[in-house]
């Protein structure tokens, strides 16, 4: 794809990009991430949304983004930050990184991408609709958000100004100049390690292991940031303990025990649809061994089954400090300021000093209409999103099948809101909702943490 058909297909426009270098030839080098790319005048990068315009770099997706989405800080693979807390997601297009497996790659890869799925924001409105919908934390995730970079640090500065946290999950291929950056105004990060083995991580991701390693490790280092780690543990690739047990040696030895290790359920997507689900037997011994080689907190995720393997407890008296199912979250024994309810023993989560509360708007509406989303093996949550058609305030509601109670949603006039729903428990059925003529409700299968279905 040329500059121009970029541009007008995708509705993409140039901006200054930081961090790139001079070359002869009008030729630039850019340094954002560890892939340094030599690029010629009118070409673009490995990434496809950095090109050379005229001997100068230009970033194309400044302010370019997948529709705001709001989630829970779990879907982040985040337990120990603010449990069970909304977070505001935003992604772009384009990737420093080729997964093989990459559940995002139609947004990642830029296929099968069409104007429907892409929004124009700038910080400012980024900022309001956070504080709008009374959602504490910005969650820059999805595709990857390193080559969004100028974006991402302009708005993540402009949200601390509003007393506003910052969330990044990446798969951190980065260099460490963009990270310098980040350490000033993202407060968590959540690395996706994909593995440590190197000849597997070029295999499947197309980058190189040690510039992620030392980027993990210049986090770990600021002692500043919240820092969780996930890995993805695929079929036939790094199901194997040994893979494992180098993951955890290597956390050990270069962190330490405390930080949390997500592992992390594949399933089969972009070049990798052949491949099976990760055995869910295998995933329980590998937590199993990585807490006897030592970590003191290691999660499955997206594992949708009830068990000792999602929950945090106090590491002083055993209590259940946090019970969760799948990406829902209960805490039973965690008190406001993050201790064990039943020792007082301060634990390693940090607390919001009050939950946030989703403001609702009040109107009469008639429920008239229904839809139905079931669970299946594959799909346990969803992207829920609905628009009010009208030139009035609307409502939707909606509850889990089975269950009394409904949750209401109130629209503004030509309101657009989408957001996460998924199973509360093993024998929960699906999600009905309820909404009037003027609005209407579509909804996306969800099939893995972090991922954005595209329409
Ligand atoms: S950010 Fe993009 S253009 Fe820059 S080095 Fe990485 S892949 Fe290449």
């Amino acid at each position: 794809m040329n500059l121009t058909s970029l541009k007008e297909n995708l509705g993409l426009s140039s901006r200054d990009a930081k961090f790139f270098r001079k070359l002869d030839d009008q030729s630039v080098e850019c340094y954002l991430c560890p892939r340094h790319c030599k690029i010629k005048d009118e070409k673009g990068g490995f990434c496809k949304v950095r090109w050379n315009e005229g001997g100068n770099l230009k970033t194309l997706n400044y302010g370019v983004s997948v529709q705001m989405t709001q989630e829970v800080i779990e879907t982040e693979a985040v337990n120990h930050f603010a449990p069970g807390t909304p977070i505001l997601s935003l992604g772009n297009v384009g990737c420093m990184m080729n997964c093989d497996y990459c559940h995002n790659w139609k947004t990642s890869q830029m296929r099968e991408v069409n104007l429907k799925d892409i929004h124009h924001y700038t910080p400012e409105q980024v900022v309001a609709t956070a504080l709008e919908k009374n959602i504490k934390i910005l969650s820059w995730t999805y595709n990857d958000p390193v080559v969004w970079h100028e974006f991402v640090y302009d708005t993540a500065k402009l949200a601390r100004k509003h007393g506003l946290i910052n969330l990044y999950k990446s798969a951190f291929y980065i260099g460490p100049e963009a990270i310098e950056e980040l350490l000033e105004v993202i407060d968590i990060f959540s690395i996706s390690l994909k593995s440590l083995n190197p000849e597997i991580y070029l295999k499947t991701t197309k980058g190189q292991l040690q510039p992620v390693l030392d980027g993990i490790k210049q986090v770990y280092k600021s002692k500043r940031h919240h820092l969780e780690l996930s890995n993805l543990v695929v079929t036939d690739s790094t199901d194997k303990m040994e893979e494992i047990e180098r993951l955890v040696s290597w956390i050990l030895t270069e962190l330490d025990s405390t930080v949390p290790l997500h592992l992390v359920r594949f399933h089969p997507d972009y070049k990798y649809t052949y491949v099976e689900r990760t055995s869910i037997e295998f995933l329980k011994k590998a937590r199993e061994r990585a807490l006897e080689m030592g970590l003191k907190h290691c999660y499955l995720g997206n594992v949708y089954e009830s068990g000792e393997w999602l929950n945090t407890h106090c590491q002083s008296c055993d209590e259940v400090l946090v019970k969760r199912f799948g990406l829902q979250t209960q805490t039973p024994g965690l008190s406001s300021d993050g201790s064990c309810l039943n020792c007082g023993q301060k634990s390693s989560i940090v607390t919001l000093s009050s939950s946030p509360v989703i403001p609702k708007i009040s109107t009469n509406d008639d429920f008239t209409n229904s839809k139905f989303i079931s669970w299946t093996s594959e799909a346990n949550a969803a992207h829920l999103v609905a628009k009010n058609n009208s030139t009035d305030s609307k409502s939707f509601r909606f509850r889990h099948l089975g269950k009394e109670e409904f949750s209401e949603i109130g629209l503004t006039p030509g309101e657009k809101w989408r957001f996460l729903i998924s199973r509360d428990n093993h024998s929960s059925q699906g999600i009905e909702i309820s909404f009037p003529e003027q609005i209407s409700v579509e909804f996306l299968e969800v099939l893995d943490r972090a991922h954005f279905p595209v329409s």
